[in-house]
């Protein structure tokens, strides 16, 4: 049986994660979980916002589930997640982008996935000022960092099969950084002949994406287009309450939705389970536990269709908790 880490999070982590567990747990789902506290929990705790022992569990069971944290000031870090994607080189982040009938958005048909670069470009964090004033960041961009990035869009499309992959940059402009990352792109996608390869400039990108989303399938570019855009897709589909993601290496993965910790609702058993239960979908498939992945996922997209047990932001009234035991039901009777 495969153990994970699971990190329930800070303000509203804690009731989206128990409730995601419990959906795993009747869904038949292999796994065993090592629970852990990190951010602002810990903090509270007395201990490290991001401690040694997080760090090694994941290292150990390679695989983490996550709620949202929330950093606390002044306690050196400018983000814990950053802060952990870093110490594991979680490289690739994944943002899968779906509509869910039930869900209000402007397509009923949008089906892509967004790879974005983790660690490099201007997340580098090589900024500083000139003087009183100016200011300058400094943009990275390595042939390694763009080719496994790359390479990871081209591998996740062909075992999902998908047709084609689309590298978005602005080398018109940046023709060193954007230029390398757009070359290694090209030299990579000649190795897959079974999938289609096209590029875009970013900001033509962002316009093609509101105006005809659906003739795009895997989306891969440098971080902070990936930042941006992945976030306009996630508008495309309703909203940070429904979208999942994936942080993944090759020592590690952890699976976390893309909201964050909606402290004004902590403990109130209130806010959307979706991003988590979607974020677990992924995990469980990465995990090739796919049977479960596709009866959870069914079982959700049911209940989100139905339209009778969803939260709030959904139109309904049902709480977390309510929502996931809705899930849990569908599958018993699916
Ligand atoms: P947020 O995502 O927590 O909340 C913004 C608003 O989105 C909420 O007020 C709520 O209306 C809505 N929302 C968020 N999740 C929802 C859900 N599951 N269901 C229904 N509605 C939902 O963003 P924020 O207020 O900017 O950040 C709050 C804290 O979370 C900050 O401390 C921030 O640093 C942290 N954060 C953590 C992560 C992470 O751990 N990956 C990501 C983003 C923000």
């Amino acid at each position: 049986m495969q153990t994970i880490t699971v990190i329930p999070g800070d303000g509203t982590g804690p009731e989206l994660t128990s409730a995601t567990l419990e959906v795993l747990e009747a869904g038949g789902a292999d796994l065993k979980w090592e629970i852990m506290d990190a951010g602002q929990t810990a903090y509270e705790k007395g201990m490290k916002v991001l401690p040694d022992e997080v760090i090694d569990s994941i290292r150990r069971n390679k695989v983490a589930l996550k709620g949202p944290l929330t950093t606390p000031v002044g306690t050196g870090f400018r983000s814990i997640n950053v802060a952990l994607r870093k110490a594991l080189d979680l490289y690739v982040n994944l943002r899968p982008v779906k509509t869910y009938k039930g869900i209000l958005s402007r397509y009923n048909d949008i089906d892509l996935v967004v790879v974005r670069e983790n660690t490099e470009d201007l997340y580098a964090g090589v900024e500083h000022m000139v003087g009183e004033d100016a200011a300058e960041s400094i943009k990275i961009i390595t042939r390694k960092g763009s080719e496994r990035i790359v390479r990871f869009a081209f591998e996740y499309a062909r075992t999902e099969k998908r047709k084609k992959v689309t590298a978005v940059h602005k080398a018109n402009i940046m023709k060193c950084t954007d230029g390398l990352f757009l070359d290694v792109a090209r030299a990579v996608a000649t190795e897959y002949p079974d999938i289609e390869f096209e590029d875009r400039i970013v900001d033509n990108m962002c316009m093609q994406l509101v105006v005809k989303p659906n003739l795009y399938d895997v989306l891969v570019m440098p971080n902070l287009y990936g930042d941006i855009l992945s976030d306009l897709c996630a508008g495309l589909v309703g909203g940070l309450g429904v979208a999942p993601g994936a942080n993944i290496g090759e020592e590690a993965a952890i699976f976390e939705p893309v909201h964050g910790s909606a402290p004004k609702y902590a403990g109130q058993n209130k806010v959307n389970p979706t991003a988590i239960l979607l974020s677990a979908v992924l995990m469980l498939k990465y995990l090739g536990q796919t049977e479960v992945a596709v009866k959870i996922e069914k079982a959700l997209s049911e209940v989100i269709a139905e339209g009778k047990e969803v939260t709030y932001d959904l139109g309904g009234e049902a709480t977390t908790s309510q929502m996931a035991a809705a899930v849990i039901r569908k599958m018993r009777n699916n």
